[in-house]
């Protein structure tokens, strides 16, 4: 193993809202609650779970926008959180992003080309790189074109572009450094379906070439399973779900895991059996359910359900499960 990153029971929790004005305590929002993985160095790692599962929120702890409340994140072998300084903005290179709404994340008074140039130009007022501006230029250009879009947009402004090519800049600013590591969150939910293809595939050439790692987040499973090596199924702040991708699209064993298969729309019919649907809607981080997080939601929950949180269980060396029943008795009644 050479991880390049490697999360180790990860914690997010928030003082919550107050119940109500005269309430004087406050509860606690635990929208990251012990998520461990770890991603190899050239792979990529995929998260997947509703919205309000907390997968932006571990997103924000890798790229330190926030700082976890317990737990460790460490990239190349060195804890985040303790970074400062030169050692930050070594870090902050090494390790870039993608959203899910390019629109929002380039800045509308500046031409492509100066989007596109932005890191060149912090690292090189840093001291991290020593480039002319027509080096920076040329850089740029490759860059543009590594992503597909003509000479001609780099003077262009975001909005005189489409949304797939305003996500291609976007790719295009966080490759140029050449990073180690790319977070992609939700990079192509935003699209059109007709582009996502073209988008993915450009981002595993660019795996290809550069050989870096991708810690890909969706809620959309058919996009996690086009990119990623590994995976994880995220629900309410917790793993429930994770191994290697293969194996838990042939085999999904948590309840919730078979139910996001059951509900995405089928490229492969026949490829993973129908799973019982989830009654309702993802819970509150605010307001956890005792024992199982998924009980409220799920179809086979038993007494033991709802007093015991059930621990991630190694089923064999390939995937892991936080389910009562998953390991081993579903298999015994009709996994695929
Ligand atoms: Fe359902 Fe129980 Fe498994 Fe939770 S532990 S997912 S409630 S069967
Ligand atoms: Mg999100």
């Amino acid at each position: 193993m050479n991880p390049v990153l490697q999360l180790d029971e990860v914690r997010k929790h928030y003082p919550g809202p107050r119940a109500g004005w005269i309430a004087r305590s406050r509860g606690v929002v635990k929208a990251v609650d012990g998520a461990s993985a770890e991603i190899e160095r050239g792979t990529s790692f995929a998260l997947a779970g509703e919205s309000g599962s907390g997968k932006s929120t571990l997103a924000r702890m890798i790229l330190r926008l926030e700082q976890p409340s317990a737990g460790s994140i460490r990239f190349e072998g060195r804890e985040v959180a303790g970074l400062a300084g030169a050692d930050l903005a070594w870090y902050r290179s090494r390790v870039q992003a993608v959203f899910q709404d390019a629109s929002g994340s380039l800045d509308p008074r500046m031409r492509i080309g100066a989007i596109v140039a932005e890191p060149l130009e912090i690292q090189r007022a840093a001291g991290g790189n020593k480039l002319t501006k027509q080096e920076m230029r040329e850089k740029v250009q490759e860059m543009l074109k590594l992503v597909g879009l003509p000479q001609r947009v780099f003077a262009n402004y975001p909005h005189e572009l489409s949304g797939g090519q305003k996500q291609r800049v976007a790719i295009a600013r966080a490759m140029v450094l050449e990073p180690a590591l790319v977070v992609l969150d939700e990079p192509v939910s935003a699209l059109d379906v007709s582009i996502r293809a073209q988008v993915l595939n450009l981002l595993a050439d660019f795996q290809d070439r550069l050989g870096l790692s991708y810690f890909l987040i969706s809620h959309d499973l058919a996009t996690l399973g086009h990119v990623s090596t590994r995976m994880a199924v995220m629900y309410l702040g917790r793993i429930i779900e994770t191994g290697s991708t293969d194996e838990i699209y042939a085999r999904p064993l948590h309840p919730y895991t078979r139910a996001l298969f059951a509900a995405m729309p089928v490229a492969e019919p026949g490829r993973v059996k129908p799973a019982p649907a989830m009654r309702g809607e993802i819970g509150s981080a605010l307001d956890l359910p005792r024992g199982c997080r998924f009980c409220p939601r799920c179809e086979l929950a038993q007494p033991v359900c709802r007093e015991v949180d059930p621990p991630l269980v190694q089923v064999d060396a390939q995937h892991a499960v936080a389910c009562h029943l998953a390991a081993p008795s579903l298999e015994d009644t009709g996994t695929p």
